[in-house]
């Protein structure tokens, strides 16, 4: 088998699908995408196609090897999530071939269904607190919320106030069994990242995610060992060299790969397992779309420390343009009772709707990030 042709597709809300063809006519789909980078990653990816094409696709780990070593300059979001997108393609063609899921190339599942989380929305405690209900209603076990809007690098104690009354009103709207992670997103630098953290430790959280950048991983250490709550870090990581300071520095309880940004599935697993040998959980991050969904649930599958799994499902990104529009077996991700069973059909196990996303191709997007301002002018960590 070869592989004849590479084909991206800019679709909204803000993806970017990948088709690649065969000569035996198998296809496979990836997700190569990176949030506001879109057009660039497509554009990698086009760049990797001059090697990829006329090669076996089978010989997975292989052109991985190629596509990280032989560009000479090596990871970064562009061209790990580029690789990322192709390694997930190439897994659905050999998943096809062999008519197995990807999961049972890896080794074979170890779970039957991982839990999922929900994102909720809103800026006063009250409509937290009621789209956090809402949430748990749905059969959800675990939510993720925003900390913080922007918070200068020292700010006065009304901001951390006002994180507390959001947290403690989605505690007391859902009670002590449902999963609480506050998503710092960055916003925080080290001096307030301290304070917040000690002052969410009565909430019993699931996890605080990047309370500090990961460029400023160090500072986790201090926190890590001054909160109860789990600390969790990631998905602007991405390759093993990039998480293995994270871990062998005991910075983090779980990491947060994103598998359309770290290289994909063979990345993604090989990272899974570092982390497995620190006793690190696994909670791949994924706000993205089907394909990259479908390629996080594979992994899950096979990796012993995975505990729940990311998903957009209505998330305020896919306003319009929801990841099930894409697939013409949407069935694969129903929730029941707050879990996502593990799919078992054939490659990534979606089936990917091509009318719909050639004709949303032609709408595509320019989808950026918003850009915040402190009440000074300067610019702030969204
Ligand atoms: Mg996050």
């Amino acid at each position: 088998m070869k592989i004849t042709r590479l084909e991206t597709f800019i679709v909204p809300p803000r993806w970017c699908f990948l088709k690649i063809e065969t000569d035996e006519g198998i296809v496979g789909w990836g997700e190569p995408v990176v949030e506001g980078r879109a057009h660039t990653v497509a554009a990698a990816v086009e760049e990797l196609s001059d090697y990829l094409i006329g090669k076996d696709p089978l010989l997975i780990e292989d052109h991985w090897q190629v596509m990280y070593r032989a560009g000479f300059y090596r990871g970064g979001p562009i061209t790990m999530s580029a690789i990322a997108g192709v390694d997930q393609a190439l897994w659905d063609i050999k998943g096809k071939h062999h008519g197995v899921p990807v999961h049972a190339l890896l080794g074979g599942q170890v779970r039957d269904r991982i839990k999922v989380y929900s994102w909720i929305g809103g800026d006063r405690p009250s409509d937290v607190a009621n789209n956090a209900r809402a949430v748990v209603e749905r059969g959800f076990k675990a939510v993720k919320m925003n900390g913080s809007e922007e918070l200068q690098i020292i700010d006065t104690f009304d901001k951390v106030q006002g994180v507390i009354n959001n947290v403690a009103a989605v505690r007391e709207a859902v009670g002590p069994n449902i999963g609480i992670g506050v998503d710092f997103h960055g916003r925080v630098h080290k001096p307030m990242a301290k304070v917040l953290a000690k002052e969410l430790d009565p909430y019993k959280l699931l996890f605080i995610e990047e309370p500090v950048l990961s460029e400023n991983a160090e500072a986790l250490r201090d926190i890590v060992n001054q909160t109860s709550t789990p600390i969790a870090l990631g998905e602007r990581l991405y390759s093993r060299w990039d998480f293995k300071h994270i871990l062998s520095g005991g910075y983090v309880d779980i990491i947060q790969p994103d598998a359309s940004h770290a290289g994909g599935i063979t990345e993604c697993r090989k990272i899974a397992s570092m982390a497995e040998a620190y006793d690190v959980a696994l909670a791949l991050h994924c706000p993205l779309g089907p394909i990259a969904l479908a390629t996080c649930l594979q992994i899950d599958a096979v990796s012993y420390n995975a505990f729940i799994q990311e998903q957009s499902l209505g998330i305020h990104y896919n306003q319009g343009n929801d990841l099930l529009d894409y697939i013409r077996n949407p069935e694969v991700f129903r929730y029941e009772d707050g879990f996502v069973s593990i799919p078992q059909g054939p490659g990534l196990g979606i089936e990917v709707n091509e009318e719909k996303v050639r004709e949303m191709a032609k709408i595509g997007h320019r989808w950026r990030n918003p850009v915040w301002r402190h009440e000074d002018g300067s610019v702030a960590e969204w």
